[in-house]
């Protein structure tokens, strides 16, 4: 016989539908139930081992329905589901229906003896007494009773305005939705302004296409049992503006003046500056070429979706810190929009209905489902809102090729040349190689998409918007476009071409008199030389930053290495790219980070069985190192046989204590020692240094300062640890900043330590790469930035037009104020 499991938050709910539904059947049919947590001050909650001990209960061969009720209660049950053996997985049906009448009407039949199928057919089916019963009491256009639903269950509402510049555009619309999936309560927003219908807070793509602008109001109610403080939360969030400095928000497209084109020009849309002539390479994404088929297990077709959406949640994190250490955060966070974009539940519901009632296979059910969500931004008149389609598109394109089994298109030029194309995704766009790619032409697009955004970062002129007809171009084509006329020439006139040149050359002297500059030591107005260092993560990482000034690397975050593999790097293939960037670097100093994972960096190949509460306060870093000291001692050798030769520093990371220094540093002495038993040789001077991530490391900073050669204050984890909030969650980021008062203090302190210890000190948080903030951190006394390539150039210049005499006094002030957001006004232009 079909088992029941009926999975609640709430314990009382779940036994009240398992009695309602067992005296239909005089107790006849396995009904088992999951519901709340064991936490006696918040018994609200479910939990997936219970759900899986519900099923494993009720199963038989005949198989096992599930009924669940909100939110998590879906995502414990499909946790459970992976506990199971396959062949009992197979056998397990998530049901949709609703909780009580589909308890009741599965297990009417179910006892009289129905198959699965049929069990599912009559709980999905529930409803329709209840609906065809009120349709003809009430209104007959609806299946819903229009009459205000009394509920006990608090429901509260806010009115307020958007006041950042670009309104919720993607960062404040993920950063929006993070905030509303945290509580418990329902959370629906609605804009008063467009006159929008109310839509779900946890849906990135409903609230996107609310088409919030600045100054819009919008009325955001909360349905539960932390209403209050869900709002507070959101209330926080827009009244801090989602966090946007707007004068450092380089959204907006370059000034455009438009010229019509003369015969044998084509004209488009300039999205990013700069001469570009060289041969035509077409470039086309992933085929996700697929066929419509009709399947028998639901539930498998379901799950296969569910694994193609978690490897590209995957694959973009990867994408999301490549870009954040290669590109900067603000061109990152175009990645968090694309991983909301598959959390968001609604295209999960839409996804799963197409699967379980339409029985399509996953290609076409996720499809479906992107189609609509991206007919639903093309809609909107707000051009910005409109270019979100591309994200969609892009999440969709790369769900869809991992369900196809297809690899990524990566694009391997032999020479410079102007890629073509209809359309370049983000994610192909940051994986561009700008000493390759010369210019970019596509047929779609705008100056406002993320695509043209990460093109200027890159510095990579590009046109878009520019006829089809160069889709048709064979490849090799001479092609000359200009991203500042937004023209484009094919096969230019030897005239053409001449002009061209000369324009091509007057931008590569300003950008090679930008670079030059970027090459100079950056030395402040009254003299003092301020170092400045890039964050890498890869070789490619090294080339960007030399190309872009970098003195020397002020930290290689190594966990890179470890990332995306199902076993450790071995000490040779570390050896092979530590030594590629040694090569890279030319002698320039390179400070390699011990592997630093743990936190919000797992490596599912060496996690413990032990799942952490709370895994920034768990073993990561120095700890989890010293845990596995193999592993250390494995990475310690491979430094120290680059080292020959080179200018290699070591940097240990999340020291909080002397005894796990000098633990680390044992390990090390002992590595050398080995080493040196072997005869192999390595750099017996090599500087050992350590990151200031910790409170306890700025308390004790006058301790350690004697046992190392260098200090790099990471800010990132310093202002989550200093200011109790969590680096990587929205509602407290206003918190954890770098420019809190308390956190500069903490920087000051440590660098008061530092200098009595005669040693330097650096700073490789991202708050390195604000310009405007530079005079206030070397008005602390920091004698080292590290920053994303991308920020060098920038930075230098800032440090060239200060004196530190003029830093210190502002420094002085900042020390003084009373918010991260008075220290961010002392620096920022107004308004
Ligand atoms: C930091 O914490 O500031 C830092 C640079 O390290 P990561 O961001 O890699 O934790
Ligand atoms: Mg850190």
């Amino acid at each position: 016989m079909v088992g029941i499991v009926i999975v609640s938050h709430s314990k009382q709910l779940a036994l009240g539908v398992q009695e309602l539904a067992a005296q239909m059947v005089q107790g006849k049919v396995p009904l088992a139930v999951a519901a709340g947590i064991d936490d006696p001050e918040n018994p609200l909650g479910t939990d997936a081992i219970k759900v899986y001990e519900a099923i494993a209960a009720v199963f038989s061969d005949d198989g096992v329905l599930v009924l669940m009720d909100l939110g998590s209660a879906l995502m414990s049950a499909e946790m459970a589901l992976e506990f199971l053996p396959p062949e009992q997985r197979e056998k397990v049906y998530l049901c949709a229906a609703p909780l009580v009448e589909g308890a009741v009407a599965a297990t009417v039949a179910a006892a009289t003896g129905g198959n699965i199928q049929q069990v599912i057919a009559e709980a999905q089916g529930a409803l329709v007494a209840k609906a065809t019963h009120l349709c003809l009491l009430s209104s007959p256009l609806s299946a819903v009773s229009s009459h205000p639903i009394t509920t006990e269950v608090a429901t509260r509402e806010i009115r307020i305005k958007v006041s950042n510049r670009l309104g919720l555009h993607a960062r404040p619309s993920a950063q929006f939705v993070a905030t509303a999936s945290r509580f418990q309560s329902q959370i629906r927003v609605q804009n008063l302004t467009r006159n929008t219908e109310p839509v779900r807070g946890d849906s990135i793509n409903q609230v996107a296409t609310l088409g919030v602008r600045q100054g819009h109001e919008l009325l955001i109610t909360a349905t539960g049992i932390d209403a209050q403080e869900a709002l507070q939360a959101l209330q926080t969030l827009i009244i801090n503006n989602f966090g946007e400095n707007d004068s450092i928000l380089e959204l907006t497209p370059p000034p455009q003046e438009f010229t019509a084109p003369t015969q044998g020009e084509l004209a488009g849309i300039a999205a990013s500056p700069g001469v570009a002539i060289a041969p035509l390479v077409h470039y086309q994404s992933a085929a996700v070429a697929f066929t419509e088929y009709h399947i028998e297990n639901v539930n498998i077709e379901w799950q296969r979706l569910q694994a193609a959406m978690q490897i590209a949640k995957q694959e973009i994190a990867s994408l999301l810190s490549h870009t954040s250490i290669q590109i900067g955060d603000a061109e990152a966070a175009i990645f968090d929009a694309h991983l909301l974009f598959l959390a968001d539940p609604v295209m999960l519901e839409a996804a799963r209905q197409h699967i379980v009632e339409e029985r399509l296979n996953a290609e076409v059910a996720w499809q479906a489902v992107v189609d609509e969500v991206a007919n639903s931004y093309r809609k909107l008149e707000d051009a910005y809102l409109q270019e979100r389609v591309d994200d969609v598109v892009d999440v969709g394109r790369r769900v869809l090729r991992i369900l196809l089994g297809n690899a990524p298109t990566d694009l391997e030029l032999t020479e410079p040349s102007i890629i073509v194309a209809i359309d370049l995704s983000p994610s192909d766009t940051v994986k561009l190689d700008p000493s390759k790619v010369m210019g970019i032409c596509m047929t779609s697009g705008s100056a406002t998409s993320h695509s043209a955004i990460i093109a200027r970062t890159l510095g990579i002129p590009a046109v878009l918007g520019v006829d089809a007809q160069v889709l048709n171009l064979p490849n090799g084509t001479l092609m000359a476009l200009d991203g500042e006329s937004g023209k484009v020439w094919v096969a230019p006139a030897p005239e053409t071409l001449e002009i061209l040149e000369i324009k091509r050359e007057t931008w590569k002297i300003a950008q090679a008199e930008a670079r030059k500059l970027a090459h100079q030591p950056a030395i402040t107005r009254d003299g003092s030389h301020i170092k400045v260092f890039a964050n890498i993560g890869s070789v490619t990482d090294a080339k960007a930053a030399v190309s872009h000034g970098a003195e020397g690397v002020g930290l290689l975050r190594t966990e890179f290495l470890y990332l995306e593999r199902t076993n450790a790097p071995t000490e040779q293939e570390q050896l092979e790219v530590y030594q590629a960037i040694t090569q890279v670097l030319d002698k320039q100093p390179l400070i390699i980070r011990t592997l630093d994972i743990g936190g919000d960096k797992q490596l599912p190949y060496l996690s413990s069985s032990v799942t952490e509460a709370n895994p920034f306060l768990g073993v990561r870093g120095i700890r989890f190192c010293l845990e596995n000291p193999q592993l250390l001692k494995t990475q310690l050798r491979a430094i120290l046989r680059a080292s020959v030769g080179n200018n290699i520093k070591i940097m240990w990371p999340m020291i909080a204590t002397l005894t796990e220094l000098r633990a680390a540093k044992a390990i090390f002495t002992q590595v050398q020692e080995e080493l040196r038993q072997a005869g192999t040789p390595f750099d017996e001077n090599m500087k050992v240094g350590m990151m200031i991530e910790t409170p306890a490391a700025v308390a004790i900073a006058d301790q350690l300062a004697r046992e190392v050669d260098f200090f790099s204050i990471g800010t990132n984890d310093l202002s989550q640890y200093v200011m109790a909030g969590d680096r990587t969650n929205p509602r407290v980021a206003t918190l954890a900043d770098a420019l809190q008062p308390a956190v500069l203090r903490m920087i000051q302190q440590t660098v008061q330590a530092a200098h009595a210890a005669n040693i330097w000190v650096g700073l490789c948080g991202e708050v390195a790469a604000e310009t405007l903030v530079a005079p206030i951190l070397l008005g602390l006394g920091l004698d080292e930035l590290s920053v994303n390539p991308q920020a060098i150039a920038p930075l230098k210049l800032a440090i060239s037009q200060l004196t530190i005499t003029e830093a210190q006094a502002l420094a002085n002030v900042a020390l003084q104020q009373d918010s991260a957001t008075s220290v961010r006004e002392l620096v920022y232009p107004i308004g």
